[in-house]
């Protein structure tokens, strides 16, 4: 486990996993892969927190790595879990989740999809979106970024000059912005990327990349 900055810790295994440490208790933004939501559950202990204390876990997007883990983490504790719309509607099992376009033209990809792990289905207890998330706990915001998913939502924290819980909108490398892989649509994603850059944030931390640790909004004006 790694601190990013005051305590928001990142568990790294495949995909990665943010712990929120806060007065009332601790966040998650995504819970990581299937099956490896002890890596969550040791972080936790590592700062003298329990599962008993996670109150609620905040969902990017609907693939089985960003919610992997969210099912158990749910049952083990009081948590509520906070997606959009559309991206609900996958984690609960309703709707399956839609391959990015790239895969849906590749046929053996998309059977080789079937075989891919999949994710627990589980309630989701608050529909969030831009300008309606009252509901988000300590200070966080939602913030709309379709593209990678339809649904895709970014979480902006009001802490220490403002963190960005980018998800899968974009990726770091190495101080530049750059467009993640497997969206649903290019132009979307475009958009939201821009979009994220008309926020003030000075870190930003990211599903598949390392953390943005200074003049992280900066790095997205400069996409
Ligand atoms: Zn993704």
């Amino acid at each position: 486990m790694e601190t990013v900055t005051d305590g928001v810790y990142l568990i790294s295994r495949g995909s990665n996993a943010y712990i929120v440490d806060g007065d009332d208790g601790v966040v998650l933004v995504d819970t990581g892969l299937p099956k490896r939501h002890g890596l969550i559950i040791e972080g936790l202990s590592d700062i003298g927190r329990s599962t008993k204390d996670v109150r609620a876990i905040l969902i990017t997007h609907a693939h089985f790595d960003h919610f992997g883990g969210a099912a158990a983490l749910r049952s083990a504790s009081d948590a509520a879990v906070y997606a959009s719309h559309v991206d609900a509607m996958v984690i609960r099992g309703d709707k399956p989740a839609e391959p990015p376009p790239v895969l849906e033209r590749l046929p053996f990809i998309t059977s080789l999809m079937t075989i891919m792990p999949q994710a627990a289905s589980l309630a989701v207890d608050h529909i969030v979106a831009e300008g309606f998330d009252q509901e988000l706990p300590e200070d966080f915001t939602a913030i709309d970024t379709p593209g990678h998913t339809e649904g895709h939502l970014s979480y902006l924290l009001n802490r220490r000059g403002g963190i960005l819980f980018v998800g899968d909108a974009a990726n770091n490398a190495n101080g530049s912005i750059k467009r993640g892989w497997f969206n649903r649509s290019t132009d979307t994603i475009e958009g939201s990327i821009h979009h994220l850059a008309s926020f003030e944030f000075e870190t930003a931390v990211f599903g598949h990349s390392g953390p943005l640790r200074s003049g992280a909004s900066a790095a997205f004006c400069r996409y």
